[in-house]
């Protein structure tokens, strides 16, 4: 059983710990996201090393989950959108040299889908597509046991499939994403919009002086508000549009899902099902929508099995 220092990168916290072989973590440390530009590689290399030197024994290897476009092949970040100092970071070299280990460094959206599929809710299947589902939407292929990653790196955007071309503008510069229409973000938009038209009182009082999102928007729908569920089921639509062209396109026996809006369970995912249903050109009755039970320590578990994947080559 190898034994893996993990990190998991995201853009409000870093995480590491130690990782076995059967998915036990050990030793974890959590700081926060630096927000400088500069001198942020020190703050990494000594939070890996203060994981390395607690758990006080050798590593098969070190493996790094980070938000943002990686360059896996050359061991950088080229950018990863809440911090400013993983700008174009060259993060395996230095990290291997302080600690003497293959270094791999990983998409954590990607990691994410061989987490599901090594210790989580894809264990026992081939062909899985992982959605993450949180503020923006991200998501990894693992197709015949292994990561699909593409020519360079950037597979498994699936956020940035178009749904709906006339649709809203995304952060990427295209209208009508996954991510403009069914995310965080996306549900923070249409609560506010919604808010400002003045037709859903029972928003209105749900939200109170907060900033309207999606988890006021799911609460007014389970307290009656008809134009709030409407939301979340028309997002829950284009979702089903989208894992649907996937369906045809992969055929993956399991789709798995992680992130905060898995809390909206079958109102936003129910609706998913059926448009998935109607556009699924091939039988869809064996492919389930599996939620994630990693929690907080998916992106370790994550980092750790694009270890493995690595260390088995
Ligand atoms: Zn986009």
């Amino acid at each position: 059983m190898p034994r893996i220092l993990a990190a998991d990168f995201g853009g409000t916290r870093l995480r590491a710990a130690v990782v076995t072989g059967d998915g036990v973590v050990e030793q974890r440390n959590i700081i926060d996201s630096p927000d400088q530009r500069e001198g942020v590689l020190p703050i990494v290399l000594d939070l890996l090393e203060r994981t390395a030197s607690a758990a006080g024994g050798a590593f098969d290897a070190c493996s790094i989950a980070s938000a943002g476009l990686i360059d896996a092949n050359r061991g950088r970040i080229i950018i990863s959108p809440n911090i400013p100092g993983f700008r174009n970071l060259a993060l395996v070299e230095p990290v291997a040299e302080r600690l003497g280990v293959p270094v791999f460094i990983e998409n954590d959206a990607s990691a994410a889908a061989l987490a599901e599929w090594r210790y989580g809710a894809g264990r026992g299947f081939n062909h899985l597509i992982h959605v993450t589902a949180g503020t923006g939407i991200g998501g990894g292929l693992v197709l015949g046991g292994r990561l699909y990653r593409g020519a360079r790196g950037f597979a498994g955007e699936l956020g940035h499939m178009v749904v709906d071309d006339g649709g809203p503008q995304c952060g990427c510069g295209a209208r009508g994403c996954l991510e403009a229409l069914v995310s965080g973000a996306a549900f923070e938009r249409r609560a506010t919009r919604l808010l400002r038209s003045g037709r859903s009182p029972l928003l209105a009082e749900v939200v109170g002086d907060e900033t309207p999102g999606a988890v006021h928007l799911y609460n007014a729908a389970r307290r009656g508000d008809i134009l709030s569920e409407a939301e979340i089921r028309n997002a829950g639509h284009y979702l089903g549009i989208g894992l649907g062209s996937l369906m045809n396109l992969l055929n993956p026996e399991v789709i798995t899902i992680s992130g905060g809006l898995v809390a909206m369970g079958d109102m936003l995912f129910g609706s998913a099902r059926d448009a998935l249903k109607d556009m699924a050109y091939g039988p869809t009755s064996g492919v389930g929508i599996r939620f994630s039970e990693l929690g907080d320590d998916a992106g370790l578990l994550g980092a750790a099995a694009v270890a493995e994947e690595h260390l088995q080559a």
